[in-house]
């Protein structure tokens, strides 16, 4: 075997010199040119040398042949496509550090390691971060917001079943990860279950369809006049239905737009009023948008503290830390206000060997039976490290920095005679007061916009996606790196959609 244990782990401390400069050196550029990557694609080899090409051949390869094929979606603060985040560089040790010694994260054993006691600490960290209160330091690390998604649409189909089985008392049904979907549903004298939300993330609905709801189960219940915000009134007359077990989710930051579903704590009460009465659960799903509550109570943020207000009312929360909080991929979060509740789903029955350890122990709760995976990298410690090193008062200038950033663009592209910003607004100042950290536009002239993300995207300079708006083209620039420099960012922004203006 070609394994020279001692000469890697050498170099182990060279390569980890070396991911610092990378993280460390800012890009001007986000995409790789055509060349790389056609010089990558060619070194791909079409099958594997059974010897092996030992350990220094293989460095050479990845960082000569594959790493100038990149992208800079994270290394670069001009990336504005996905909600990428970057990798601060606590986040970027921590995350070196949960390599290298390869915890598995899964049953909490207390004398074997102190991993799953930082995960269930950094949980709690998170709740004082978004100001959820302690009650919500239930729940998990996950790959990303759609897993929590799931994990919360989960926790919402046991509670809601639960309490329509707790109308028709013959039964003594357990829990869908217990009995099945179909005989749950069946002695709860149910036809099936329902989502409200107004628009919902793509993965909401996706996890609708992996859960057995349905995708088509996932209604739009928004109002007349604005397709974000609720109707209360068709809310209740859904929730009235006797067929149906509802999950309510609210979109804490709508991924085209960064708008917030709801406008304040009062509208929140109302939608935990209504979950109350008829037995339904409120799910949150604020990848990025929850952040919004770490800003500072202030008229600046007067619109985005109005629409991240209330959501400790609800009762599951999906959120991300590869977006915002710029810790590397993969690494989401689900938080709950129901202890327990997500082990119905997922607990792992009937293996005794992983069971943990002392009664005290049990404080911590084992990771294996509250989300999807048995075995797990330590994804807790890059958040539980940001954290500590940078603490609200550090998140709260980069995200006041994204969103400031975002209002010049915002302001520059209303004011440009070749630009819309979307969705069309009456006024300047109300734009800016609703723009958070994305902004959506398009170009007035047909031709232009057909092929405007291209033509932005080719100068390399920055990274917008293209999508569409009301059946037109339209970009979106999303900001979210913690490298942002607002002056200096926004000289290049205006640099490139002028030039592309022009050239039309
Ligand atoms: C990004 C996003 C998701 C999906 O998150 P992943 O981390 O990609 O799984 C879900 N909801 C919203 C609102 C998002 O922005």
């Amino acid at each position: 075997m070609n394994v020279d244990v001692e000469a890697s782990s050498k170099q182990h401390g060279q390569l980890q010199q070396m991911l610092w400069e990378i993280s460390q050196t800012e890009k001007s550029t986000v995409l790789p040119d055509a060349s790389s990557l056609a010089h990558a694609r060619a070194s791909l080899p079409n099958s594997l040398d059974g010897n092996g090409i030992g350990f220094e051949s293989t460095r050479r390869h990845v960082l000569e042949d594959i790493v100038p094929a990149f992208n800079n979606s994270s290394i670069s603060p001009r990336y504005y496509g996905f909600v990428t985040g970057g990798v601060t560089p606590a986040a970027l040790f921590a995350d070196s550090i949960v390599s290298a010694y390869d915890q598995n994260v899964q049953v909490h054993l207390s004398e074997h390691s102190i991993s799953t006691d930082v995960e269930f600490t950094a949980l709690g960290l998170l709740a004082d971060f978004l100001r959820l209160g302690r009650d919500w330091q239930n729940g998990t690390f996950t790959t990303g917001a759609t897993a929590s998604n799931i994990l919360g649409l989960a926790c919402g189909r046991e509670y809601v079943l639960r309490s329509a089985l707790g109308r028709n008392r013959e039964t003594s049904m357990g829990s869908v990860g217990e009995s099945g979907l179909f005989e749950t549903m069946q002695a709860a004298g149910l036809s099936g279950l329902q989502i409200l939300s107004t628009m919902p993330h793509s993965s909401l609905v996706k996890a609708a369809g992996i859960l057995g709801i349905g995708r088509a189960n996932v209604k739009d219940v928004s109002s007349n006049n604005d397709p974000l915000r609720f109707n209360l009134e068709l809310i209740e007359i859904e929730l009235q239905r006797s067929d149906k077990a509802t999950i309510i989710a609210v979109s804490c930051g709508e991924v085209n737009t960064g708008y917030f579903a709801t406008g304040g704590l009062d509208e929140m009460r109302e939608l935990r009023r209504l979950c109350d009465t008829y037995g339904a659960w409120l799910h949150v799903d604020g990848a990025f948008g929850i952040f919004g509550r770490i800003l500072p109570e202030d008229p600046e943020f007067n619109v985005i503290n109005q629409g991240c207000k209330g959501i400790e009312l609800a009762d599951s929360l999906a959120g991300d830390g590869h977006k915002m909080l710029n810790v590397p991929y993969d690494c989401g979060f689900f938080l709950s206000r129901h202890q327990g509740e997500a082990a119905n789903a997922f607990r792992n029955a009937n293996a005794a060997y992983l069971t943990g350890g002392s009664s005290q122990a049990q404080l911590v709760p084992s990771p294996l039976n509250i989300g999807i995976e048995n075995s797990r990298r330590f994804r807790a410690l890059p958040v539980y490290a940001s954290l500590l090193a940078y603490g609200s008062t550090g998140y709260q200038i980069m995200l006041q920095k994204q969103i400031r950033l975002a209002r010049s663009i915002a302001e520059w592209l209303f004011e440009h005679p070749e630009y819309n910003v979307l969705p069309k607004a009456e006024n300047k100042q109300g734009l800016l007061e609703r723009t958070y950290i994305v902004v959506l536009f398009s170009a007035k002239d047909e031709d232009l916009n057909r092929h405007l993300a291209a033509k932005i995207n080719e100068t390399s300079k920055m990274f917008v996606s293209g999508t569409s708006w009301q059946g037109r083209s339209a970009c979106r620039i999303a900001i979210s790196n913690w490298r942002v420099q607002e002056d200096e960012d926004f000289a290049i922004v205006r640099e490139v959609l002028a030039s592309v203006a022009t050239k039309a």
